[in-house]
């Protein structure tokens, strides 16, 4: 088997990309370790589609945020994938909170978010009655999808342009060779197998750096987990919208926010810890207090009983704990050979555009 691109990995990034770049023509293959696809970070998230407030302006988390969103929304509506926009508020709890609230709509203007809107407290009371805030920044565009259905519709439209995938494949080795890579796999019997293909995609989610290495690339994913609390199911339906206190400095996390799911079910979370170990997902249930102390400042209605452990997930973090800002890195690091490293949040939602932008980059040119 000799492949003309092979993408690593079948998460949201590799399946969008792998729907992207299939033609009919093109021999494509994905490699994916696990026994089906979209068993990574992309099944361990809040299933957000971010507006693109937060990210600094001109930053690729940022732009590809924006653009991402729409086409995701096109896609959602076009095909069908369980979706709602449902509109989030960025509240403060406290006058003292109002302006980084303000400085949040100067960065969603500058970042080409015009749909926000600063609200009042009456407006609030009339939107979520039940939640308690002194005034928001309310983004009409944010929403929540179905992620599982969405990458089931990506795999679907790259398979129905021929391209193939082998799940319970991991790639152990890459190397350059005349006209392309030599790609070294194993399956789960312990079987190996190896074949060439002209250009890669490394798409390995919180592994990516490790497949990086193996062309001779540096980079170091941080580990940042995120719990997650659920709020017990009769509080269901109590609110319309996501909730977001004001983000946290340095952009480690977002603070202990409301989300919701397609089913009007409500959780707190996740927060954000580093952590050494790649895969530990139990959540530490003894943060329940802490969860809810942060939550019923602008919850009222929840009781510390109401509050669940649920799951987690692991972001793949270039920035180090104490660290600035650190974008996305989408780059052909060799001739043919394109890493994507520190797919944190908002890659949900950049899936779409990240896809685009490997195209172009493949195709000679970044747009
Ligand atoms: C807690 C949390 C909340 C988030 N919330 C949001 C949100 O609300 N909205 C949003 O837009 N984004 C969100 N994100 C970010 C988003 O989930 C990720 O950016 C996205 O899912 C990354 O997808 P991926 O395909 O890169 O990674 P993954 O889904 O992990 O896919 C990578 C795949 O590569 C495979 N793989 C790894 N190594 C190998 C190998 N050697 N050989 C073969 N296969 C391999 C893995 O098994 C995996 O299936 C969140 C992330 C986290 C952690």
């Amino acid at each position: 088997m000799d492949a003309d691109i092979t993408i690593i990995g079948a998460g949201i990034i590799g399946l969008a990309i792998a729907a992207e770049l299939s033609d009919g023509r093109t021999n494509m293959y994905i490699v994916e370790k696990n026994e089906t696809h979209g068993r990574g970070i992309s099944s361990r998230n809040s299933e957000v589609i971010h507006a693109g407030i937060y990210y600094p302006t001109g930053s690729l988390k940022g732009r590809l945020c924006v653009e991402g969103r729409e086409l995701l929304y096109e896609l959602c509506r076009e095909y069908k994938i369980p979706h709602r926009r449902t509109g989030k508020l960025i509240i403060a709890t406290g006058e003292d909170e109002m302006g980084e609230v303000a400085s949040l709509e100067a960065a969603a203007l500058r970042n080409g978010v015009t749909s926000v809107e600063m609200i009042t407290r009456e407006r609030i009371a009339e939107m979520e009655p039940h939640i308690r805030a002194v005034g928001a920044l309310y983004s009409p565009d944010t929403g929540i999808v179905s992620a599982h259905a969405l990458m089931d519709y990506f795999l679907h439209a790259a398979r129905e342009k021929g391209a193939e995938i082998a799940c319970g494949t991991e790639v152990n080795e890459v190397e350059p060779v005349a006209g392309g890579y030599m790609i070294s796999t194993q399956n789960r019997e312990g079987e190996r197998f190896s074949f060439t293909s002209e250009r890669v995609v490394n798409a390995a989610g919180l592994y990516s750096d490790r497949i990086a290495a193996m062309i001779g690339k540096t980079y170091d994913h941080h580990y940042c987990k995120g719990d997650y609390f659920s709020i017990a199911n009769v509080k269901k339906d109590t609110v319309q919208r996501l909730v977001y206190p004001v983000p946290e400095k340095n952009h480690v996390g977002l603070g202990v926010h409301l989300t919701l799911d397609l089913g009007g079910r409500l959780k707190l979370g996740p927060d954000a810890t580093y952590i050494a170990r790649i895969e530990e997902y139990k959540v530490d249930a003894s943060k329940a207090d802490r969860f809810y102390a942060a939550a019923v400042k602008f919850l009222p209605f929840i009781k510390r009983e109401d509050i669940v452990a649920d799951m987690s997930g692991i972001r793949p973090k270039l920035q180090g704990p104490g660290e600035t800002f650190r974008d996305f890195v989408i780059s052909e690091d060799k001739p043919g050979f394109v890493n994507l490293v520190g797919i944190e949040s908002p890659g949900l939602t950049a899936a779409p555009a990240i896809a685009r932008r490997v195209k172009s980059l493949l195709n000679g040119g970044v747009s």
